[in-house]
């Protein structure tokens, strides 16, 4: 086992990560910018240091500030959690060459993925049913809307380098390609460094359907059951929740091999996501592969009964899994909302600022990762998540019946936050009653409907 583990992150996950370190044995290492010296990663953690200013490139987005404070530290292994240098492929080649145990998949895989045509490309390989589109990059305008003219309008436009739901635009006639297509182009040369673009037919108000999977360095591949993420707004998740009331045992299945064999296709170990669309009529595409912890981790953890970040660490120690396919049971169901610092009256606008008052909710089936406290300075550098509320219970009714509860009782007062937000749609009916895609959001507008 490692001797030490530097978390490169910050924020809940970074929590998260010590926790798991801790139940290891493992001492860690927290970095911090000189925003969060007063954060709970850095107090909670063995050491910490310091590797700059607030601004995340010149911090927790620099590799090498990183690997210097693991080699200052000699922590042997780092855990990247998610966002900032988790799916960088760079970062985990700098790892290895340093010596040091990258704690997620391969350069090379992360590379590979981290390229969305070129994902595309190796699932289709598979085995791994994709949304139909252009194969590989879009060369010309021409051969774009040749490509587009051949699938069948409406089209999304995505970038190659594309991520955090951004770099895509969704096209619904002919005319409209060539605008769209220079002005994507030209906004993700911007955003990624790369204007690289392709096109997928656009699959209307499908769900989004991820599979959790864990693989280990010895070919060993299990997948842990669906996660429904559809709930998005501009693509990005607000709520998910394990299991999706859309999916039966044989479609969970299904799904569930098929990402297994993705997985095992393109040579993946430790624990990953894949991203599937789903539409009416039970068929799915492969969309993209996350190589990291994703947020939404916990509700799978609670119905599989599984550490996953203990597990990766394991993993990245060159373990075996411990479990097999057979023994993995989905039980219960577990919610999760985001809790935001943003003000979702003014369209979901961040509000960072200090927390007066933080009293969290608590009782049966109630989990909560969040890295605030009373009094806590929510810095403006960094993104507005702040807690991660889960509920579980044996099943959907009892785990809402519970987040209902734990929302009324959850106060955070100093700062505005999405918990009104998630109180106004886990009662709408049609959030109740499961009927809903990631068009739910965009067509309901839950601040009129209550006012
Ligand atoms: P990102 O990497 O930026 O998160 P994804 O490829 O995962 O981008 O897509 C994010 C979201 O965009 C999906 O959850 C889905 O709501 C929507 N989306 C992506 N591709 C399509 C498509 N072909 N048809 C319909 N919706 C799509």
């Amino acid at each position: 086992m490692f001797k030490k583990v530097l978390i490169a992150n910050r924020g809940e996950i970074a929590l998260r990560i010590i926790r798991a370190c801790k139940e290891l044995g493992i001492p860690t290492v927290a970095v911090h910018s000189e925003a969060d010296t007063d954060s709970l990663h850095v107090s909670f953690a063995d050491e910490a240091v310091c590797i700059g200013p607030a601004p995340s490139n010149e911090s927790y987005l620099d590799p090498r500030r990183i690997i210097s404070a693991a080699e200052i530290t000699g922590a042997d292994a780092i855990h990247p959690g998610y966002g900032f240098l988790a799916e960088n492929a760079d970062f985990a080649d700098m790892c290895e060459n340093s010596g040091i145990k990258f704690i997620g998949p391969s350069a090379q895989v992360i590379r590979d993925m981290g390229n969305k045509s070129r994902a595309k490309e190796m699932m289709i390989k598979a085995g791994v049913p994709v949304v139909p589109g252009s194969e590989g990059v879009v060369e010309s305008l021409e051969q774009g809307l040749a490509i587009a003219e051949e699938i069948g309008y409406p089209i999304i436009l995505k970038a190659v380098s594309g991520g955090g739901g951004r770099g895509m635009r969704i096209i619904r006639a002919k005319e409209d390609f060539e605008t769209n297509f220079q002005m994507a182009q030209a906004e993700a040369r911007g955003a990624f460094g790369d204007p690289s673009m392709y096109i997928e037919k656009y699959i209307e108000n499908p769900r989004h359907i991820e599979i959790q999977i864990l693989a280990d360095e010895h070919g060993n591949v299990v997948h842990l059951g669906e996660r429904e993420c559809s709930i998005q707004r501009r693509h990005q998740k607000l709520l998910e929740e394990a299991p999706s009331i859309a999916i039966d045992p044989e479609l969970r299945q299904r799904m569930g091999s098929v990402a297994a064999k993705g997985a095992k296709g393109v040579g993946y170990f430790s624990a990953g996501t894949i991203e599937f669309l789903l539409d009416d009529d039970h068929n799915f595409y492969f969309m993209e592969m996350n190589t990291r912890i994703q947020v939404e981790h916990p509700v799978t953890e609670i119905v599989a009964n599984l550490d996953l970040v203990k597990e990766q660490i394991r993993i990245a120690a060159g373990e075996k899994l411990d479990v097999r396919q057979k023994d993995i049971e989905i039980k219960g169901h577990a919610i999760e909302c985001r809790i935001n610092a943003e003000d979702w009256e003014k369209n979901f606008m961040p509000n960072p600022g200090k927390v007066e008052v933080f009293h969290l909710p608590g009782g049966p089936g109630i989990r909560i990762d969040s890295h605030v406290y009373q009094q806590y300075q929510i810095p403006p550098f960094y993104d507005s998540l702040i807690a991660k509320l889960i509920a579980y219970g044996r099943d959907r009714e009892e785990a809402l019946a519970r987040m209902n509860r734990a929302l009324d009782e959850f106060f955070i007062e100093g700062v505005k936050t999405t918990i009104p937000f998630h109180k106004k749609l886990i009662n709408h009916p049609d959030f109740v009653s499961g009927k809903f895609d990631t068009g739910f959001l965009d067509r309901v507008d839950l601040l009129k409907e209550t006012k």
